[in-house]
This record gives C-alpha cells, structure tokens and sequence, in this order.
C-alpha cells in the first residue's frame, strides 16, 4: 500500500504540474485573479512542498513528526481544492461528477477516520508489565480489547503517561494471536523509543491495530526461512510463538544477524522453543564478536544456502534495517529465489 501510495502521489504531482503548464501555454498567461485559481495555486504549492519532504526528509535530516504532521495538511487542502475545483469547472460536465464522487469519498473517509478514533479512545489498553530484554530493548505488555490479528502484523501506539498523550508510532505485534496479552518490543532508536523504559505500570496505551500482511500464515508453504536483522526478529517472535503454542509442524529456518551477543534478545525463549519443536532451527550470525563460536559475518548467501539448501522450495520472510533486509533480498534473487517466494517487512516508511 505504502509503495503504490508513494508512486501515486508522484504521478499526481506530475499531472498537478502539467496542469497550470498546460493552461500557460493555451492562455498565453497565468490568469490568477479570481479566489478560485488562487485556492488552486495554493494546493499546487502545498502539494509540491509535501512531496518535497516526503522525498527528502531523510537525506536533510528533518524530523519524521515534521514530515507526518506536513502530510496531514494535507487533509485541509482537499476542501480547498474543492473550492477550485467547483469553481471552475462546468456544472453537469463529466468532471464536475467526478469531483462530487471524490468529494463524497473524502467525507467517507473523514467519518471512517473520526469514528476509528473514537473507538481507540473509548478502548485504552493498560500497560501490565514492562520487561527488559537486552541493554536497550524493552517488552511493554497490555491488557485490553482482544484483537483478532495474524503473528507478524503491527500496531500503532501511543502511550498516555503522566497525563500526556505521546505521537504514534508503529511497532509489530511481538506477542502471539494465542495469548491473552498483547506486546510490542521496542529498541532504543531516537526520542520516542528512549523514553520507553519509563512507561510505568498501570499507563495506559491507545492501539490501533491490527495492520500489515507480513505473516506466514497469508501463504501455502511448509518450509519456511526467516532471516532477521537485530530488533527486526519481533514479527519472528509473534510468528515463533503462534507456531509453538499450535504445535504446528512447519519446516522453520531462523537465521537471525546480530552485532554481538549483548545484543540479542529472547535468546533462551528461542533456543527453547527450537529445542522442544525438532522442527525449528535457529542460527545466530554475529558480525562483530571475534569470540563467537558460531556464524560469524554478515547474512550473506553462503550463510543462506549453508543452512537453507532447498531455496526455491522455501518462502523467504526478511525484516530488520532496511539495509540488511534489501540486501537480503538481493542475495536471495541472484540465487534464483522468485519474487513470489520473498516477503518483506522494512520497519521504517
Ligand atoms: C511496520 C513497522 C514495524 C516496526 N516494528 C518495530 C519493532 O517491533 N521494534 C522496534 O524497535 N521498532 C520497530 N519499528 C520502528 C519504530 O517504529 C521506530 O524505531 C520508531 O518509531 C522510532 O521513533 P523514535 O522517535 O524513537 O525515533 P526517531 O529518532 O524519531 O526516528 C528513528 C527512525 O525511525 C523512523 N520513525 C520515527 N518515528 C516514526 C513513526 N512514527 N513511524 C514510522 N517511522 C518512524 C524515522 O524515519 C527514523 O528513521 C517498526 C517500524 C515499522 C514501520
């Protein structure tokens, strides 16, 4: 969705550039003096600054909130638009039924949005445990609402501490469809995900979930390869899990990439998970621990097909840092691993 929604919004802003263009070199002129062609004007600028920082926030360095909260205006510039829109063109022409369509669709989705809101605000979820699981990596457990969701899908959370609402931020589901709470596991990364050893029990979190399709369970396989980069093993845990508690004999590789052993996670849960299901494998790789007497180095293709050698009867599940997983998925296409067979989950849009 993320990425049709990035290549629509570029096409849009060509199409919305193309228009006044085309109009100057019909007109002669940028005619702006009616109300009606500044309200357009001023939603073609918008736009263009929205796709600007969309497109550049992360090489300048912006804030994400700058880039969310740009993206929001977004929502107030439509009316505008309208204004133009109804302005212009010709009652009773097709374009003019296109844009009442839009129009009523906007307002669905208007209704859609408060109505979600409101039913997250009325539905808190209280926090019941705060677990540390490594130096900078904490388990926040909720009690609330049962969500029908599948392991490996995400949240959006915010958390209500102190009386003050936090932005929302996206983190999967580590926990599994089978139990009764519901958890995320959040690393340490910027302002936000510092302040989550903090939270205290008792806070309460407003969730809106669940979301995405990263799941195995969305696919007709037996054998299964998840390979992971650092905090990237959430969704492999919520999927772990789900596969233990259902005693469900699936072939299961993990092939899980790490700086060193400080670093890791849910290690002993893992090892005993692999250890009582004869049908879970977990490898460690570590790429930077000279003392490590396993896989040492980067996931790379020898380390794929050492432990994965029936590749193109497997479906590949990657996530962690964008750069591991894309280069993951590069080594898994060079060996001749179909498209169809590898899905991914990037943990940043
Ligand atoms: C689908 C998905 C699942 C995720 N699951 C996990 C998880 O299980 N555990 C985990 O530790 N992290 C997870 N993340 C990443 C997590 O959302 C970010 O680390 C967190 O939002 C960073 O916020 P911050 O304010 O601490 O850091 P910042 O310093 O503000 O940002 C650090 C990085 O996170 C990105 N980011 C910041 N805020 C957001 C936001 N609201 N939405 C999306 N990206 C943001 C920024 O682009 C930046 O690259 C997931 C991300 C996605 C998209």
């Amino acid at each position: 969705m993320i990425h049709y929604h990035r290549l629509l919004g570029r096409l849009a802003l060509i199409f919305l550039i193309l228009h006044p263009l085309l109009l100057f070199i019909h007109e002669g002129s940028l005619f702006l003096g009616t109300p009606f062609r500044l309200a357009g004007l001023t939603v073609l600028l918008f736009l263009a600054l929205t796709a600007f920082v969309a497109s550049f926030y992360k090489k300048l360095k912006l804030p994400y909130e700058l880039w969310l909260n740009i993206h929001k205006v977004n929502y107030i510039l439509f009316p505008v638009a309208l204004i133009h829109v109804f302005g212009n063109a010709l009652p009773g022409s097709l374009l003019y039924y296109l844009w009442v369509v839009l129009s009523l669709l906007f307002a669905l989705l208007l209704v859609e949005k408060v109505m979600r809101e409101i039913n997250i605000r009325k539905n808190p979820y209280e926090v019941v445990r705060v677990q540390q699981e490594s130096k900078d990596i904490w388990s926040l457990y909720f009690r609330g609402k049962k969500i029908a969701y599948q392991p490996g899908q995400f949240m959006y959370l915010r958390l209500l501490r102190e009386g003050k609402l936090s932005s929302s931020h996206p983190f999967t589901i580590s926990s599994s469809p089978t139990w009764e709470l519901l958890t995320v596991t959040p690393k340490e990364l910027g302002d936000f995900t510092a302040t989550i050893k903090d939270t205290k029990v008792g806070d309460l979190a407003l969730i809106d979930a669940p979301y995405g399709v990263f799941s195995f369970l969305n696919h007709d396989c037996d054998r299964l390869a998840f390979i992971a980069g650092g905090i990237g093993i959430t969704p492999f845990m919520s999927m772990l899990r789900y596969i233990y508690d259902r005693k469900i004999q699936k072939q299961v590789t993990v092939i899980w990439g790490n700086k060193d052993e400080e670093a890791l996670c849910f290690q002993k849960e893992l090892n005993e998970i692999a250890l009582e299901m004869g049908n879970i494998k977990v490898v460690y790789v570590m790429s930077a621990q000279e003392s490590w007497r396993g896989e040492r180095g980067r996931i790379d293709g020898k380390v794929i097909e050492k432990y994965v050698p029936d590749l193109i009867r497997c479906h590949f599940f990657v996530c962690g840092p964008p750069m591991l997983s894309l280069a993951v998925m590069k080594t898994l296409r060079e060996k001749g691993v179909p498209d169809r067979l590898i899905h991914h989950e990037l943990f940043e849009f």
